[in-house]
């Protein structure tokens, strides 16, 4: 069934050689049995390109989002670079992330992978309790994994001792940058060892970030994932849409998606066996007759479950990429990414199962709100556009339901093969309304049809945060107050200048002690006595919660929201109130 792709298919494979395994990158086998047990069947381009230098002992300077594998890029050679027996003694790996999330992430990231080498890796983060994170460096740690805010406080109390450290990662630099977290990545570098390894990744490359890897970086290998690459002939037929999604709701939100395309056949692809295995019991608990596709699974079970979606006795293919490639299903006419791809070019091969030979497509892809960037990247590749929808709500799904059953029924009106129930009408005509009786029979069908049916909650939408821009030049001021949908608030903060209180402090505070992100937090501004920090309404609470459950500058403030309210409206500083221009 599988047809050669020909040079001037958009979706032929864009490296014709089988794409290397973790294998051929010159891993452990401890770390490829890691992986394997994770359901990773291959390395992401980023992992490709980045682990053979980096294990190599280079340094390297990666452009790449969150979505592409970049942690284990860097976390994969850190582990195999790590010396054998350490017992004690100070941390070998020092990596530094602009929030505490991230800090948590990584490090379960570094777990999960280097479990059979017994690498003991710490988060140390703003907001937690400090006495914990001291016991757990006294015992001795491998790898930390660390806000810069709090490492430093740890340096200054030489409860971090950096001497042995032989490589350091910068991740998400140039969002680390943007918190103000500048002067503190210096302060931290300097107390590493000079001779070391430095892996700098960032989504974006300003030219402040090429002057940070200048500065620290020595004859960088230098990747990045978004090359531009032609693709070639006409553009498949497909429409393209994104949701954007918490993890959390991922199977409710493919659910109704699904019910609202109601899609003759569709794929959903997922990033490991892991996940396809997961998502296909989901689903199938769901009432979708879904069924998996992984490079674990043999030729012949591979076989039959093509000839399942092939028959229609399932309507829901769930696959790896590896799995998936060459395959051709002439039903097929909707692509999902559960996950974005972890590349441009992955994204292409997807959606090229859809729309051939003039057929109609379409490609949704659920992302997770911080793979927002990832999205716009694939955008730009491929030149073309993927539309943020909004998940259809529960109100939706309903008029879709009610619309599909009217369409049943006027096929079912066309067919014209309805006299064997003329029966039934006519006796029950004698007792009901006629306009009753098709009313019941309507009722019935629809409940007969529904799909899924499972999940009647509304899934709660997460808006998307803009792309940063570029700064003008000469901009300082700690921020990136963007309009956003909803607008924006201010929290006061009953600390200044007084208490020794900078941008920087407030932002660790924030998104030390919540979910909230950097990019999230607006303009800055610091009094002699108070602060005031601009956040999105849909998150002051959350950051007044979290900053009064913190100490700023070891000190417990007064946090509400500011009378003024409104950034938009007139805020009168008095005289000695100036904008803190770091
Ligand atoms: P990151 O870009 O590092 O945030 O990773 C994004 C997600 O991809 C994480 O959930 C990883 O567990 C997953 N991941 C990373 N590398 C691979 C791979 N080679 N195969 C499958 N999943 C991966």
């Amino acid at each position: 069934m599988s047809s050669a792709p020909t040079p001037s298919d958009p979706t032929t494979p864009i490296d014709a050689d089988e794409p290397p395994a973790f294998a051929d990158l010159g891993l452990r086998a401890e770390l490829l049995g890691a992986l394997a047990a994770l359901g990773y069947e291959e390395p992401t381009p980023i992992q490709r390109e980045a682990i053979p230098p980096l294990l190599a002992g280079r340094d390297l300077l990666g452009q790449a989002a969150t979505g592409t594998g970049k942690t284990a890029a860097f976390a994969l050679p850190l582990l195999q670079r790590m010396p054998d027996e350490r017992t004690g003694g100070d941390p070998v790996s020092l990596v530094l992330v602009p929030t505490r999330e991230l800090a948590v992430q990584v490090s379960e990231a570094f777990h999960r992978y280097g479990k059979d080498l017994g690498t003991r890796v710490l988060p140390i983060y703003g907001g937690q309790p400090i006495g914990r994170q001291l016991r757990a460096l006294d015992l001795g740690v491998d790898v930390v994994v660390a806000t810069p805010g709090r490492a430093l406080d740890h340096i200054a109390r030489g409860t971090l001792r950096l001497g042995s450290v032989a490589t350091v990662v910068l991740d998400e630099a140039d969002e680390m940058l943007d918190m103000g977290f500048a002067e503190d990545i210096e302060a931290i570098l300097e107390h590493a060892p000079a001779e070391r390894q430095t892996v700098l990744f960032s989504a974006t490359m300003p030219a402040r970030i090429d002057g940070l890897a200048r500065q620290h970086l020595t004859d960088p290998v230098r990747i990045q994932i978004e090359r531009e690459r032609p693709v070639a002939g006409e553009a498949p037929r497909v429409r393209q849409s994104a949701y954007i999604v918490a993890r959390a709701h991922k199977p409710a939100a493919l659910g109704r998606v699904l019910d609202v395309e109601s899609p003759t056949a569709a794929i959903v692809f997922c990033r490991s066996r892991e996940e396809v295995d997961r998502l296909t019991e989901t689903m199938n608990g769901r009432g979708y007759r879904a069924e998996a596709l992984h490079g674990g699974m043999s030729q012949e079970q591979r076989d039959r479950v093509m000839g399942r979606l092939r028959a229609g006795t399932a309507d829901l293919l769930v696959a790896t990429d590896v799995a998936a490639r060459g395959l051709d299903v002439e039903q097929l006419t909707h692509v999902v990414n559960y996950d974005v791809p972890s590349a441009p070019e992955s994204y292409v091969h997807r959606i090229g199962r859809v729309g051939r030979a003039g057929r109609e497509g379409v490609a949704i892809t659920l992302a997770e709100p911080r793979e927002h960037r990832m999205l716009k990247t694939i955008e730009r590749v491929t030149g073309q556009r993927i539309t943020i929808d909004k998940i259809p709500t529960v109100a939706d799904l309903r008029t879709r339901r009610l619309e599909l059953t009217q369409a049943a029924l006027r096929e079912s009106l066309l067919e014209d093969d309805l006299e064997p129930f003329r029966v039934i009408v006519e006796s029950l005509s004698d007792e009901f309304d006629l306009m009753e009786v098709a009313l019941a029979a309507v009722k019935l069908a629809h409940e007969a049809t529904l799909p899924g049916a499972a999940d009647e909650e509304e899934i709660p939408q997460v808006a998307v945060r803009p792309p940063r821009e570029p700064r003008p030049a000469g901009y300082e001021r700690r921020g990136g107050a963007r309009p956003r949908p909803g607008g924006t608030t201010q929290v006061f903060v009953g600390l200044g200048r007084r208490a020794g209180v900078r941008p920087q402090d407030l932002v660790g505070a924030i998104t030390g002690e919540t979910r909230v992100s950097g990019r999230d937090i607006g303009s800055i501004e610091i009094a002699d006595r108070f602060s005031l920090v601009e956040v999105p309404y849909a998150l002051a609470d959350e950051v007044i919660r979290g900053l009064r459950g913190s100490t700023i500058k070891g000190r417990k403030a007064t946090v509400r929201r500011d009378r003024d309210g409104d950034a938009g409206g007139e805020r009168r500083f008095d005289t000695h109130d100036r904008r803190d221009r770091r």
